[in-house]
């Protein structure tokens, strides 16, 4: 189980370091949890430096390489900061700041490039849920940004499903829908791939996961954590999610164990 905290443009540097000191209070995650946060990326490389009980996360990344890109940052930068993962393509950031397809796709190359893990958000808006286009819609991002990718990186390749509707708005995909999500999407990568590979890539869940809905969320066959946004400012809240993907990854080792 992976579970994704992404703060946006929330926090101060001394929030963000408070955070950070009271997560490391806390009693030792569940073993089978991954952990990420990702913080704005003017604290990375003071976080960095820091002994984190999570791997640190980056938003965004630049698609350029060095040199004059006034602004950007490259994933070689990030990881010099101690970053290992990266989120590349979240609505937020395809919808309001250009990040096309195409430009999403080179931003992925570049993570994996730089030897770090890209945390790939894919998603449909209402209207393409609406006309029942949400599964193309949602394919086809992943072979725009994932089909060209030689098996030997896939394990550097977290997948996010976060449908654009549930992102901030309290509304959440029923266990059903998100799941149905993740299994098409675990079909393609089978299609694209190989079976092996396509039970190893993690897929995610993300869109007003919250305490009170992650064990039944992530119980779901298909998912195996989630990208939390809102409920990953506060330690408290983004623990009870953390505990809930414990609880559900115990309760599927002995699923897949007396299977
Ligand atoms: C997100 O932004 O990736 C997200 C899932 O946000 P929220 O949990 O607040 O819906």
């Amino acid at each position: 189980m992976f579970v994704a905290g992404n703060w946006k443009s929330n926090k101060s540097f001394s929030e963000a370091k408070e955070f950070a000191n009271v997560m490391q209070g806390m009693s030792p995650f569940p073993e089978q949890v991954e952990v990420m946060v990702a913080p704005p990326a003017p604290y990375l490389a003071a976080m960095g430096q820091e002994g984190l009980p999570f791997r640190l996360g980056a938003q965004n990344v630049s698609a350029t390489g060095p040199g004059a890109q006034t602004g950007e940052f490259t994933a070689e930068m990030l990881a010099g900061c101690g970053v290992v993962d990266v989120i590349v393509g979240h609505s937020e950031r395809r919808d309001g700041h250009g990040d096309v397809d195409a430009v999403v796709a080179e931003k992925v190359n570049r993570v994996l490039e730089a030897g770090l893990r890209v945390v790939f958000c894919c998603g449909e808006s209402l209207q393409d849920r609406q006309s029942d286009v949400h599964f193309d819609k949602v394919l086809r991002q992943m072979e725009s940004a994932i089909l060209h990718l030689p098996v030997e990186v896939m394990d550097r390749v977290v997948v996010a499903y976060e449908p654009i509707w549930a992102i901030g708005t309290g509304l959440t995909a029923t266990a059903d829908q998100a799941q149905e999500m993740h299994a098409a999407i675990r079909g393609w990568l089978r299609e694209a791939y190989d079976a092996e590979t396509a039970a190893g890539i993690p897929i995610l869940y993300g869109g007003s996961c919250k305490p009170g809905n992650a064990d039944e969320l992530f119980a779901c066959a298909d998912v195996d954590g989630g990208l939390i946004g809102g409920a990953a400012l506060e330690p408290d809240s983004f623990r009870a999610i953390i505990d809930a993907a414990g609880r559900v990854a115990s309760a599927k080792v002995g699923v897949d164990a007396g299977a």
